[in-house]
C-alpha cells in the first residue's frame, strides 16, 4: 500500500523506515533541500565544524525503545550538556543547582541548607502555580528568577512570564546538589557525525523515496492510501482559520580562532542584551577538533510567513484556535498529523521519535485489521 510523508524530519523519517520494513511503500515529500528537519547539521565549509543550522539540539531521552532504535542508525558519542548563564556581568553554571545558587548569593550552603534558604525565599502563597512566572516565584523566589529567566523569557518568548504557562519552566530543574546536567534524562549523547547523517539512514530503506524541495499539495491526497503529515497543521487546511503562532530564530553567525566561549552554549539572561545565547558548535563534538571555531548568537522573534516555525507559542488564542483546527482534522479522512508542527506542540526529539514508532505501530496494527487509521494518535490538546 502506499502511503505519503509529508516532511522529512525525526517524525517523518521514522514514520517511512517502520511502514517500508512493514512491505510498504512510502514517498517522503519535503519542502526544503534537505533532510532531517530542524535538526539537520551540516560541516561548515570554512572551519570544518558540525554545525547544527537550526540551534542546538542535544539528544536525551528515558525511553528504551527510542533509544535503541536512534542507535540502530549511527554511533553516539558521550555528550552532556552543560550550560553556562551570564546575568549581571557574572557567569553561573544552569540549571540552577547548588553551586549557581552558593555563587550567586555568596554562600557555602549544603544541600539540606540551601533547600531551606530556597524555600524562604520562595512564595508559598501560590499554591498552584499556572504562569510561567507564578512557578518560578514558587520554586526560586524572586531574585533567582529575576536574574536567570525573566529576561531570557521575554527575549525568548517577546512577552511578559506571568502570561507564560508553567509548562514551559518546568522544562528546566532546579537542584540541591553540584550536578549541572541540563538534562534529567539516562539516556544522552550527541550523534557522531551529526543528525542528517543519522536520518539519512534511517531513510535509507527499500521502499522509501525521498522527494526533496518538493512542498507536498493536500489536493494530491487521493493519489495515495494514506498520508502522514508532519508539516504544519494550519497549512493543510491553507490556514483557514488564520495562522497559528510561532516564535522564528535568527542567528548571527561569526567566526573565530581557536576557542570562543569555553562552552556548547552560554545564555545571556539580561534583557539589554539583544539575544539569547550564543552556541559554539564545535563543542557539541568535543571528540572533534578545529583551528577555528564557528559561533551562533540567537535571537528570538514572531515567526512571520515565510520564516521557519521553531516554537509554538500556545498561548489561550492560540489554543483556541488549535482546538478548531483539530475539529476539522478529524474529520478529514486519509490523514494522520504528526509530530512538532502536525500536532502543534514544543516537543524535544526524543518524545517526535517516541511518538513516530507509535504512530507506525497503531497504522500497521489498523491496517491489519482492515480499519481505518483513527485522526490522532495523540490527541494536541486535552
Ligand atoms: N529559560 C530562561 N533562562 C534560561 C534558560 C531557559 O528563562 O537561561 C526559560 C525560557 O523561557 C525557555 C524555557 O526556560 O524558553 C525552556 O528552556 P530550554 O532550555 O528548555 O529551551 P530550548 O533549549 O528548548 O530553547
Amino acid at each position: 500500500m502506499d502511503v505519503a510523508i509529508v516532511g522529512a524530519g525525526f517524525t517523518g523519517a521514522v514514520l517511512a523506515n517502520q511502514l517500508a520494513h512493514a512491505g510498504h511503500t512510502a514517498t517522503v515529500f519535503e519542502a526544503r533541500d534537505h533532510i532531517a528537519g530542524n535538526c539537520h547539521t551540516a560541516r561548515d565549509a570554512e572551519t570544518g565544524v558540525m554545525c547544527h543550522a537550526y540551534g542546538p539540539h542535544i539528544f536525551h531521552t528515558d525511553d528504551e525503545r527510542t533509544w535503541a532504535f536512534v542507535n540502530r542508525f549511527g554511533r553516539f558519542m558521550p555528550y552532556v550538556n552543560r550550560v553556562k548563564a551570564i546575568t549581571g556581568g557574572r557567569v553561573f553554571t544552569l540549571p540552577i543547582n547548588l553551586l549557581t545558587i552558593n555563587q550567586f548569593f555568596g554562600k557555602t550552603f549544603r544541600p539540606e541548607e540551601a533547600k531551606a534558604y530556597i524555600a524562604s525565599l520562595s512564595d508559598t502563597s501560590i499554591a498552584e502555580p499556572v504562569s510561567f512566572e507564578e512557578q518560578a516565584l514558587r520554586f526560586v523566589g524572586r531574585e533567582l528568577y529575576e536574574a536567570f529567566f525573566r529576561g531570557y523569557t521575554r527575549k525568548q518568548w517577546g512577552i511578559d512570564p506571568s502570561e507564560l504557562p508553567a509548562s514551559i519552566l518546568k522544562r528546566l530543574p532546579v537542584r540541591f546538589n553540584y550536578d549541572d546536567n541540563y538534562f534529567n534524562h539516562k539516556y544522552q549523547g550527541m550523534p557522531e557525525e551529526g543528525y542528517t547523517a543519522l536520518v539519512e539512514r534511517v531513510l535509507a530503506v527499500d521502499g522509501v523515496t525521498v522527494h526533496l524541495s518538493t512542498p507536498f499539495d493536500p489536493s494530491r491526497k487521493g493519489e495515495f492510501n494514506h498520508v502522514f503529515f508532519s508539516g504544519p497543521i494550519d497549512a493543510w487546511f491553507d490556514y483557514s482559520l488564520g495562522r497559528l503562532g510561532y516564535r522564528t530564530l535568527d542567528f548571527e553567525p561569526f567566526r573565530h580562532d581557536g576557542d570562543y566561549q569555553g562552552n556548547a552554549v552560554i545564555n545571556y539572561c539580561d534583557e539589554d542584551v539583544p539575544y539569547t545565547r550564543i552556541t559554539e558548535h564545535k563543542h557539541f563534538s568535543p571528540w572533534e577538533s578545529h583551528e577555528r571555531t564557528l559561533c551562533f548568537r540567537e535571537f528570538s522573534r514572531l515567526c512571520g510567513e515565510d520564516d521557519i516555525p521553531y516554537y509554538p507559542i500556545r498561548l489561550a488564542r492560540e489554543k483556541t484556535q488549535l482546538e478548531r483546527y483539530i475539529a476539522l482534522a478529524e474529520r478529514e479522512t486519509g490523514v494522520t498529523f504528526a509530530g512538532r508542527l502536525g500536532t502543534y506542540r514544543y516537543l524535544d526529539m526524543d518524545v517526535t521519535i517516541k511518538e513516530a514508532l507509535e504512530t507506525a505501530d497503531l497504522f500497521l496494527a489498523c491496517a491489519q485489521r482492515g480499519e481505518p487509521m483513527p485522526p490522532f494518535v495523540v490527541r494536541p490538546l486535552g
